[in-house]
């Protein structure tokens, strides 16, 4: 469904807007095969490595006893010869054109459940590697909230599950975060947007759960524990901006990062940190460091999927008319409420320091506006690959 945009986006690497100009050029890539193989990985996971020549741009479905991982775009490579450890969970792999589309069955000798998007990576050309697709998983049955799929005939593709969306409204209780020159409390207007998410959010068929619904005073690391907690399949923290000069509007994006993407990232994240005097210079100053939990791959994975809904975020911001802050569409900056092990992003949704702006974001219209453009980025956000 919303697979085909963002699978023609992968193939080409242009915006939408030069695919819809171009589609020939779209089509002209070709993705081709280069290697399949299997391998132990510890913990007794079996690691499939799909390697192709272009980015992959794939879908998974897992029929009994099989995993079929489709590619689109993609041809056949019959000559090849597979090299499969012994050990693994894949007895054979086979590979069928369906159309333009190539799709790989590994056949296993147990069943396995879903395998989570943080056991999926897509690693970049490397030496003489091309693209790979790498899938580790180990046996079991499919996890709860795809239980009933799996109870079904178990011939078909699991039919889609409720991804789980986290909002994450900042500051407050003792916390206002930034006050308009009107007076207008941060904590207030992202807490007024948030309920307004999850409403809009819950009606297009997500689970939404929110970090505070109320007027209370949570701890970054809390918000992103949360988060954890639930399971989220995207996070989302929501706030408005202050910048001294009043003239500043406009909305912004950013992930987590290590290190800021330019000055005023950084000092952005010093001041959301502050609510917990966390300082951004020293990545250890974090409560949670999830680099003890996750390998350096799960985080690589991790800051790609959520720098792609960041990237589509912006999209559906300026594509809703909202003005953006002029800059880079999506920043980097080391946030502590994003340091969780889920995709996330924090949104700005607006300067609360320039008067225009601290109007419209008070105003139920705009706050819809907001909201609709949110609600369009999570539709539009490709959860499984
Ligand atoms: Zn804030």
């Amino acid at each position: 469904m919303k697979v085909s945009r963002r699978t023609l986006l992968k193939i080409t690497g242009f915006s939408v807007a030069a695919v819809a100009i171009a589609p020939k050029m779209a089509l002209a890539a070709r993705n081709s095969l280069r290697s399949l193989r299997t391998g132990v990985q510890p913990g007794n996971k079996t690691r499939l490595v799909i390697e192709t020549s272009m980015r992959p741009s794939y879908m998974l479905s897992y029929p009994e006893n099989r995993l079929i991982i489709s590619l689109a775009n993609t041809a056949a490579n019959q000559s090849l010869s597979p090299s499969l450890a012994s050990g693994t969970l894949i007895s054979s792999v086979s590979q069928t054109q369906v159309g333009d589309r190539l799709q790989i069955a590994a056949n296993l000798r147990k069943p396995v459940g879903q395998i989570p998007k943080n056991q999926i990576m897509v690693l970049e050309p490397n030496g003489d590697y091309g693209y790979r697709l790498v899938l580790d998983f180990a046996a079991g049955t499919a996890p709860a909230r795809t239980a009933t799929a799996a109870a079904s005939t178990g011939t078909k593709t699991a039919p889609a599950h409720k991804y789980v969306i986290v909002i994450d409204a900042g500051h407050g209780g003792k916390d206002p975060g930034c006050i308009g020159k009107g007076g207008t409390r941060e904590k207030d207007i992202v807490l007024a947007v948030a309920k307004k998410l999850r409403t809009k959010l819950d009606a297009a068929g997500f689970k939404t759960y929110m970090t505070r619904s109320d007027d209370r005073y949570l701890k970054l690391a809390q918000r992103a524990e949360i988060g954890e907690q639930r399971k989220a399949d995207l996070f989302l923290s929501l706030h408005a901006n202050a910048n001294p000069s009043r003239a500043m509007k406009g909305f912004s994006i950013y992930t987590l990062s290590e290190k800021a993407s330019d000055e005023e990232a950084k000092k952005l994240a010093e001041s959301e940190n502050a609510a917990d005097r966390i300082g951004v210079s020293d990545f250890s100053d974090f409560e949670k460091d999830i680099r003890v939990a996750l390998s350096a791959l799960q985080q690589h994975a991790l800051a790609e999927m959520s720098e792609e809904y960041a990237n589509g975020c912006s999209r559906a911001f300026r594509s809703g008319g909202i003005e953006a802050q002029p800059g880079p569409g999506v920043r980097h900056a080391p946030f502590a409420v994003l340091r969780c092990a889920v995709p996330s992003a924090l949104i700005e949704l607006g300067h609360l320091s320039n008067a225009a702006e601290e109007r419209l974001l008070k105003s139920d219209n705009h706050q819809n506006k907001l909201v609709n453009a949110i609600v369009k980025s999570v539709k539009n956000y490709n959860f499984d690959v």
